[in-house]
């Protein structure tokens, strides 16, 4: 890493602790970058940093949106009875791409997870507990097919059963492991429409 400048050494540092870049990515995009024309530089730092100071937590759903609440929560044609569970914002974005889901959500961001040490309290649980005050008729649950989302739709299934309110999951069909976000269209609505009850 010496045969570079500490500039370019830094760069392609932070780059590389970016998810899903590795050093050899991380390396062309630096050099790519450092390439690049001032201005568009600037516009690609403009854009991560408005990114950043901008997008918030929706007040009803916490999806992240540019507003106090996300355009289907302040949708009043949307079915607010129906909640459907999903582990992270690209995965509410996958259901929405469908354009056949009527109901709102709740983005839990992120999973209960023993392993790496992320509990209950972790994760947007107790958010999704006070939305269960309000008229409810129908929790989805939307998690991942991956050990952590079954073990947080287990957790969410026995913490609702109780108010009677009716919970069901999404039907397997996912790929076990597989992110909501690569998955077609079809499968998910297939996987809602065979949702079954927990
Ligand atoms: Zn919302």
């Amino acid at each position: 890493m010496a045969l570079y400048s500490g500039h370019i050494n830094k760069l392609i540092e932070e780059l590389a602790a970016l998810p899903g870049i590795g050093s050899k990515s991380a390396q062309r995009l630096a050099f790519h970058l450092i390439n690049m024309p001032k201005d568009r530089v600037k516009r690609l730092t403009d854009a991560i940093l408005d990114a950043r100071e901008n997008v918030r937590y929706c007040k009803e759903c916490y999806t992240l949106t540019d507003s106090d609440v996300c355009p289907v929560c302040a949708n009043r044609n949307r079915n607010h009875k129906m909640i459907m569970v999903v582990e992270n914002t690209r995965d509410l974005a996958a259901y929405e791409k469908t354009g056949r889901y009527e109901g709102v959500y709740h983005v839990l961001h992120g999973a209960i997870s023993p392993m790496l040490g992320i509990g209950p309290g972790d994760i947007r649980l107790k958010e999704l507990i006070e939305r269960l005050k309000g008229d409810v008729e129908e929790v989805i649950i939307a998690t991942n097919s991956s050990l952590e989302g079954e073990t947080t739709a287990m957790y969410i299934s026995k913490m609702i059963k109780p108010t009677g309110i009716r919970v069901t999951r999404i039907a397997s069909g996912v790929p076990v492991g597989g992110d909501l976000e690569y998955i077609d269209e079809v499968t998910l609505l297939r996987a809602l429409e065979g949702r079954i009850e927990m």
